[in-house]
């Protein structure tokens, strides 16, 4: 070990386990490509200005999680704690909004900062894939979002996920609940701090994970009772097209994204796996977020799910992902020649196409076959100063154990071809 280790809630991703983090990225982008989605990259940092706005002024994550820092040009700036608000303003910066082509369709997959008590499942580090679809309002584009995600979790092998589904109402019809919860509030036995959350985002209040407030809250008035009838039936569409899908999900009405510019159609993901970190990914509407950072009108839809906690729900699950083995030809010199003979056979081998490793160093027979056998390679090839006079090369099958001298010029032919 170096005098240094990774900073407090962060963790580093190595091999093997890291294969499985690039194969869940892959999993959950890989339904998004298919449907017209294009990829989005981002800085890392942002005007802090855009997320104390376009997340929310009185959102945990504004107020308490925010790496934000003063750079020596003097702006400050944040590292980024979500992906939304950033994958809004390069969209509209871009102009893509213009192009005349309704919703624009974005996926992003990076790295996310938030000052969190570390947990498991809990990181100041941590990584999503997301999407976003901006600029239409169609019950079809949020049931497609929450499709896909069900499809790329599926896709992973994992079971045991469920769906939470609610409508948060619209600017017609929120405003009426929104008092009518904060009457009911107010009267009830809470804290300085609840109490103020009362007036800034009542909302969250319903969010609250403290059972003595959760009690009190069994008779809050329900969102659901105070749906205009314009949300009533975009929310009745949503849920009749992801059922005609087949997708399983559950009617939460306590679920809330407590800010104005979120609206109707809202969602997560929750593994029974994860203990208390049971989210695995959430997303909704938000069709007053563009105004909110000075862009025009834009209903919005888009979610954004936690790489680590899908490899932790893998794990709670125990899939195994089918990961193809990433070496398939190693190369085994015994020798001086051989090195630079095999070192030109691994060197076509990859030009070809074919996944090919190298025993370096100059080692023994023994330590190299090991070495061999920790690639998972499917064959080696070794070869020796009397293999070299004869012109040719040991071909190993690593399964059958099957050995051949193969004549060397024939050797990457004769793979490429056992390899399919
Ligand atoms: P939580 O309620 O667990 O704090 P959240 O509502 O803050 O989650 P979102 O902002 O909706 O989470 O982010 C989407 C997903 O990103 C989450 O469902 C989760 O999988 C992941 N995520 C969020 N914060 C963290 C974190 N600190 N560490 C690891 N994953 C995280
Ligand atoms: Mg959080």
């Amino acid at each position: 070990m170096s005098t240094f280790q990774a900073p407090k809630g962060t963790y580093d991703l190595t091999p093997p386990r890291s294969a499985t983090f690039l194969a869940v990225r892959e999993a959950i982008s890989a339904p998004l490509r298919d449907s017209g989605y294009g990829y989005i990259e981002t800085p890392g940092f942002e005007n802090v200005e855009l997320f104390a706005r376009g997340v929310g002024e009185s959102t945990d994550i504004v107020t308490k999680e925010m790496y934000t820092l003063t750079t020596k040009g003097g702006d400050q700036l944040a590292l980024r704690p979500e992906g939304t608000a950033s994958v809004l303003r390069a969209a509209l910066e871009a102009n893509l909004h213009k192009a005349g082509n309704l919703p624009v369709k974005l996926w992003y997959s990076g790295s996310y900062y938030r000052y969190e008590r570390p947990q498991a499942g809990r990181y100041r580090h941590f990584s999503q894939v997301g999407a976003e679809a901006i600029g239409t309002e169609d019950p079809v584009l949020d049931a497609e979002l929450i499709i896909l995600a069900d499809q790329a979790y599926r896709s992973l092998g994992l079971r045991q996920f469920r769906i939470l589904l609610n409508s948060l109402g619209d600017k017609e019809c929120r405003p009426v609940y929104r008092e009518a919860l904060q009457t009911f509030l107010r009267d009830l036995d809470l804290d300085e701090e609840t109490r103020r959350r009362i007036e800034i985002n009542p909302l969250r209040v319903l969010d609250d994970k403290r059972a003595d407030v959760q009690k009190q809250l069994t008779d809050a008035p329900k969102l659901r009772d105070y749906l205009c009838d314009a949300c009533k039936a975009y929310h009745e569409e949503v849920r009749a097209l992801i059922t005609a899908a087949g997708v399983v999900f559950e009617d939460d009405e306590k679920l809330v994204r407590g800010l104005d510019y979120y609206t109707r159609t809202t969602f997560e993901f929750v593994h029974d796996g994860l203990g208390s970190q049971s989210a695995v990914g959430g997303g909704g509407r938000y069709d007053g977020l563009s105004e909110m950072i000075g862009g025009p009108e834009l209903p919005s839809v888009g979610w954004a799910l936690g790489v680590d906690r899908t490899v932790l729900a893998l794990e709670a699950e125990g899939v195994e992902l089918d990961l193809p083995a990433t070496t398939s030809v190693y190369a085994v010199p015994l020798g001086e020649e051989a090195r630079r003979v095999l070192f030109g056979v691994v060197t076509e081998l990859r030009r070809a196409g074919i996944a090919a490793d190298f025993a370096f160093g100059g080692r023994g027979l023994k330590g190299a076959m090991k070495s061999a056998n920790r690639s998972g390679a499917r064959y080696t090839l070794v070869a020796g100063e009397r293999d070299l006079a004869e012109g040719v090369v040991q071909l190993k099958d690593m399964e059958s154990g099957e050995q051949t001298a193969v004549p060397l010029t024939e050797a990457p032919a004769e793979l490429a071809k056992r390899l399919g």
